[in-house]
């Protein structure tokens, strides 16, 4: 018998991550750039509820539960806001996630390829996929990417597919880089275009402060300007590499040297576009932070915090003083997981 023959629906969640450094190299013929980054998940998880449907369909629904429903994103030529909705359709991350595993469970299923799950049967192959958003949205946090991660784990026990994180991180990685990371966890080295992964080994913990802004910027947005801000500029930027004392840093959670290390090529273009982030994160410092930087492309901040006691006394310093919600996480957090089963 099948787990979701037992239980009616499958719960997983998958953690957001920040960008503890970032560098990125020049723009390559093909668009994309090479980075050097630290990603590191923090304590901010999506949850994805996957219950089955008779029929082949498969639906996203946003959960009123969630912290984030939606975010206003900066037009990238005008500067002014447009309302962004999280897309239910089949451009969903958590949407394709399901499509992509079910599409490789069902050529299995057809003897295309063999595996463990060769000759399960779901009744349908359709799913409902209500996602707790508990990541700032267009943030450059992966939440999107966290969803995938969430909604591979919770279908891939739906559909009793006995897959390994491993065999899930191969296929999310279709998706983007931040899917395997958002599966494995901890932190991990990324090169190439961020989808080289190495996880580090590391021991205890970090503590941050988590800063969404109100509004999001688009990924893309933000390296163009980059590039233009490089341009105007006559900078020829380097091919990126990873600083060996920050993975040391990193794996042995020594925020002292992490303070003077932490760095991220997007924060300039992420500034240009919203000038507010710099009273930001130069509010956090007078408060004590250790250090403050924009999150991957921006435009959440997270600073840096000695202790538990010192997050959490800075999240309420730059709430009191700034009109900022600001969140108190631990990080290195661990992967993508199974929740509940009901
Ligand atoms: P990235 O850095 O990967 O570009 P991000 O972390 O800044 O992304 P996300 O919250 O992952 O931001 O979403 C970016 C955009 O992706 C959203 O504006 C939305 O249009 C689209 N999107 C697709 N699937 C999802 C999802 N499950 N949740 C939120 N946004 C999604």
């Amino acid at each position: 018998m099948r787990d979701s023959q037992l239980f009616g629906h499958v719960t997983a969640v998958a953690p957001g991550k920040v960008n503890l450094s970032l560098r990125a190299g020049p723009l390559r013929p093909d668009g994309y750039h090479d980075v050097a980054t630290l990603y590191c998940a923090v304590s901010l998880y999506e949850e994805v509820t996957a219950s089955p449907r008779e029929d082949d369909a498969i639906t996203v629904t946003v959960s009123e539960r969630s912290v984030f429903t939606g975010v206003d994103l900066l037009d990238e030529s005008t500067g002014e806001r447009v309302t962004g909705e999280i897309p239910l359709g089949a451009s969903n991350l958590a949407y394709r996630a399901a499509a992509l595993l079910r599409d490789r469970l069902k050529g299995r299923r057809a003897g295309v390829l063999s595996g463990p799950w060769e000759g399960s049967a779901p009744a349908g192959w359709g799913v409902d996929l209500t996602l707790v958003k508990n990541v700032p949205v267009a943030g450059g946090m992966g939440g999107g990417s966290a969803d995938a991660a969430a909604a591979l784990v919770a279908c891939s026990a739906l559909w009793d597919a006995g897959l390994s994180k491993e065999q899930l991180a191969e296929i999310g990685s279709e998706l983007g880089a931040d899917v395997p990371f958002a599966l494995m966890g901890g932190a991990a080295a990324g090169q190439g275009v961020g989808d080289e992964l190495s996880p580090l080994l590391h021991r205890g913990e970090l503590h941050l402060v988590i800063a969404p802004a109100s509004v999001g910027l688009s990924t893309p947005g933000v390296y163009r300007t980059l590039d233009a801000m490089r341009e105007r500029a006559g900078v020829q930027a380097d091919t990126p590499e990873l600083d060996p004392d920050l993975v040391r840093a990193v794996s042995r959670s020594d925020a002292e040297s992490l303070s003077a290390l932490m760095v991220n090529d997007l924060q300039a273009p992420a500034v240009s576009r919203l000038p507010e982030l710099d009273e930001l994160m130069d509010l956090g410092l007078s408060e004590g932070a250790m250090q403050g930087i924009v999150s991957g492309s921006g435009p959440t901040v997270f600073f840096l915090a000695h202790d538990a006691a010192h997050a959490s006394q800075l999240a309420t310093s730059l709430e009191e003083r700034a009109e900022v919600w600001a969140i108190p996480v631990t990080a290195p957090a661990p992967g993508a997981r199974l929740l509940a089963q009901k």
